[in-house]
């Protein structure tokens, strides 16, 4: 490694700052009325430079950085190939933290095309996915949870999605993180002073005191956890599975859900074979719906295939929504149908509540876990409200919405902080068995470490990789 590299290693050690100037289109494929072309690297104004001309001839690098330059893409033979705006951004003042430069073209995918493939004639290269958030982050201008909130916003699904990731982009939960790392940082160097200068006498460091830090940091980590689900379900969708016998009127619920005819419905059993895929908003949670073919014993080949995937998709599921005809007494085939979703999270929605009701709401409850049991008519809509506020409460607690505050976003990030608790957990009982520092010190290590993964303080080479390349082109 040169020197010249080794001084661009940044804090994070081992991530070595790219050298090379990427470019993509930063704004979304199709035609548009204006598309960004982002140029992002140590060249990023050299290459813009041989593209672009101001009217009076001047280049990008007689204007003040961060204003609007008018000008023309020129081809290589001088041609003009579209009419722009271009900003220069000087480094490290700008999204990357390195000098970047974009041009707002007029949006047609030919001219983006065109101009793209000019800046990699000039000396760019195509910009993975999410690479330029990626150098932001490696440059030091966002921690990791900021990154994701990028990605988030891009990806909100809904209103309260997208609050959630603007307030994490403004680093709400990478400082909570950082505050209690700190602490645990603080403890371990206090008690690394005891351990190396037991002579100094600096008892301070008492076990009690440091099973007071040890409690408070879990605690305020467990209060994170606890409403992780929300957080993560608001961001991520919540994946639900609608299992029941054939005819029970599992597509009709899916339809009345969509306000739409989506699934095809008919009164011959066994005709929604495949798993239908819906997306939806309810109650501020976007809901990944899994429509099933029924989970029965069949000899029909073709309905064996949907059954195997119904039972895929439960497995998948989060939540289920198991569908009972109120209409009717239970069949085996209900039963199966009861024992195989048992272990899940489940609504039993007794549909055809229009009709007279068979089932009763309270013995299915007494008999049958579930988180609720609610009558349901996919046929008038009745009971649709008492199911949205059932599944607000199942998302969202008690309250029933979303509270303010900092939320955990993704399992990642509650993975590490999982990992964090379950090791300060270790460390309370090794404090209360008053056992020797570095013993102790060895699980307030760990969870500063998995802390310190949250927020990208200490993490590695290939998760980062990971989280970016979920990222579009261009972001
Ligand atoms: P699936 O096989 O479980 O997907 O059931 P479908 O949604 O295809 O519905 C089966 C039959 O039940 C159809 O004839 C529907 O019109 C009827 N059905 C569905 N929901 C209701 C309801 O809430 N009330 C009544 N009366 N009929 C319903």
């Amino acid at each position: 490694m040169t020197e010249k590299e080794k001084s661009r290693r940044n804090e994070k050690g081992d991530n070595i700052i790219e050298q090379d100037t990427i470019s993509a289109v930063s704004t979304a494929l199709g035609q548009g009325a204006v598309g960004i072309v982002r140029l992002s690297g140590p060249q990023a104004l050299a290459v813009a430079e041989k593209l672009f001309r101001t009217p009076g001839g001047k280049t990008l690098q007689n204007f003040p950085p961060r204003r609007l330059t008018y000008g023309h893409i020129e081809d290589t033979d001088g041609t003009a190939v579209d009419e722009v705006l271009a900003v220069y951004m000087a480094a490290p003042r700008s999204y990357t933290g390195e000098a970047v430069v974009e041009f707002q073209c007029h949006g047609g995918t030919e001219a983006l095309r065109k101009i793209l493939a000019l800046t990699y004639g000039a000396g760019a290269r195509p910009a993975e996915p999410g690479e330029f958030t990626k150098r932001a982050f490696l440059n030091g201008r966002i921690e990791l949870t900021q990154a994701e909130a990028v990605l988030a916003s891009i990806a909100a699904r809904s209103e309260a999605a997208l609050k959630m990731a603007a307030r994490q982009q403004k680093g709400e939960l990478a400082a909570c993180i950082r505050k209690w790392r700190q602490k645990l940082l603080d403890l371990i160097v206090h008690m690394e002073a005891c351990i190396d200068y037991p002579e100094d006498d600096i008892e301070a460091v008492t076990y009690r005191q440091a099973g007071r830090v040890v409690a408070e940091v879990k605690q305020g980590l467990e209060e994170l956890l606890s409403r992780a689900r929300s957080g993560r379900l608001v961001q991520e969708g919540l994946p639900i599975a609608i299992v029941g016998r054939p005819n029970v009127g599992k597509s009709s619920l899916l339809n009345a859900l969509l306000r739409e005819e989506r699934a095809i419905v008919s009164p011959i059993a066994g005709t929604t074979r495949d798993t239908i895929r819906e997306q939806l908003l309810l109650a501020g949670v976007p809901l990944l719906l899994a429509d099933t073919a029924g989970i029965r014993t069949t000899g029909d080949k073709v309905e064996q295939l949907g059954v195997e995937r119904s039972l895929a998709a439960l497995e998948q599921a989060q939540l289920v929504f198991c569908v009972l005809d109120i209409a009717r007494e239970l069949s085996a085939e209900d039963r199966e149908v009861l024992a195989a979703s048992a272990a899940k999270d489940r609504f039993i929605i007794l549909n055809k509540a229009d009709l007279p009701h068979v089932l009763k709401a309270d013995e299915i409850k007494a008999r049958c876990p579930a988180v609720a049991v609610l009558p349901f008519s996919a046929t008038t809509g009745a009971g649709m409200e008492a199911l949205e506020q059932a599944l607000a409460a199942y998302v969202f607690g008690q309250e029933g919405r979303l509270s303010e505050g900092v939320y955990i976003q993704n399992g990642r990030q509650e993975a590490l902080v999982r990992r964090a608790c379950s090791s300060l957990r270790e460390a309370g009982a090794a404090i209360a068995a008053s056992l020797p520092y570095d013993c102790i010190e060895v699980d307030l290590r760990e969870a500063a470490a998995a802390l310190g993964a949250v927020s990208g303080q200490a993490v590695q080479a290939e998760v980062i990789d990971e989280i970016f390349a979920r990222f579009c082109v261009g972001k």
